[in-house]
């Protein structure tokens, strides 16, 4: 970033032999988050978490972000006693951005009736290497990076607490008890795996990716659309989140839970794939197979037999 915020634009300074990776999210109260029950220092990180998984998908390296937030009022002034909305919302986003060395170059702020928050994250990849979604092919074998299921077992959680206690407002939120904070990580806290997809590209290893934002059974069919293939998935081999030994999402959770923001990525079948990639676990947990007809896209395999995997994926608050 040559020039940040202060101008009318930002200028970034592209390297030789890179392209540039752009991906945008939008975050609406209701749908993305709730006021009443997400911290603001929460909306904030898990703002910012979005685009930088997208970058994670390609293989990018953050360059910069730019931030549009529409905000009721009430969020933009100083009124409370304590802690403005807004400024907690930064301390979140920006304590992420500062992690992932990712500059906030630039944004805009209007009052808005509804609470928005729209990320722009620009990247950098070098030329022709990002991970693309359509690059598997059959024989490939398929791998997720981390755990999977957390973050929809985070929110079930989050809806039985908000069930018991009635009715919670932005100035009174929901309050989440301290010995939950374990299992509600994966979905307060979710950590993008942008040095996982820098080392996929470096190291050539993968044959396409994507992150995992909407659930393993839609993204995994994703996947298969855009490279023409099919795929068949170990159910016994997911790897199921779990914060203690009794505690933990369910396979259910694990298949078609949203917002782990784990990588699912192909590889050859020669191809050597770490255990673990810059600290996080690498699972291999199935293969894509040739498309034919009458057959469905993704397969479960179970110790019971065969079944379809069906796009399942969360809708978030819908
Ligand atoms: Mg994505």
């Amino acid at each position: 970033v040559r020039v940040g915020i202060g101008d009318d634009c930002a200028l970034l300074r592209a390297r030789a032999g890179e392209e540039l990776a752009v991906t945008t999210d939008l975050s609406i109260d209701g749908r993305h988050f709730r006021l009443e029950w997400h911290s603001p220092e929460v909306v904030g990180h898990r703002t910012l978490a979005r685009g930088l998984s997208d970058l994670a998908a390609m293989g990018a390296r953050p360059v910069a972000a730019f931030l549009s937030l529409g905000l009721p009022p009430e969020l933009i002034r100083n009124r409370w006693p304590q802690h403005p909305w807004i400024g907690r919302f930064y301390d979140g986003l920006l304590k992420l951005a500062a992690e992932y060395k990712t500059p906030l170059a630039g944004g805009d702020l209007a009052e808005s009736p509804v609470a928005v928050a729209d990320i722009v994250l620009i990247g950098a990849v070098p030329r022709g290497r990002a991970m693309l979604r359509s690059g598997a092919r059959a024989g490939d074998r398929i791998y997720a990076t981390g755990a999977l299921g957390g973050a929809a077992a985070g929110l079930a959680r989050i809806a039985e607490l908000a069930a018991e206690a009635g009715p919670a407002t932005v100035k009174r939120p929901l309050r989440i008890p301290a010995r939950l904070r374990a299992a509600l990580e994966p979905h307060f806290n979710p950590r993008p795996r942008v040095a996982q997809g820098l080392w996929l590209v470096r190291n050539r290893v993968a044959t396409a990716g994507l992150d995992l934002s909407d659930g393993l059974s839609t993204d995994l069919n994703h996947l298969c659309e855009e490279s023409g293939v099919a795929a068949e998935v170990n159910a016994a081999a997911v790897p199921v989140y779990r914060y203690t030994a009794a505690g933990g999402a369910t396979l259910e959770q694990a298949l078609h839970g949203g917002e782990d923001y784990e990588l699912l990525f192909t590889a050859g079948p020669k191809t050597r794939v770490p255990r673990s990639i810059a600290g996080v676990q690498v699972t291999e947990i199935g293969r894509v197979v040739r498309r034919r007809a009458g057959r469905p896209l993704v397969t479960l395999i179970t110790a019971s037999g065969a079944r379809p995997l069906e796009p399942r994926g969360w809708e978030h608050f819908s």
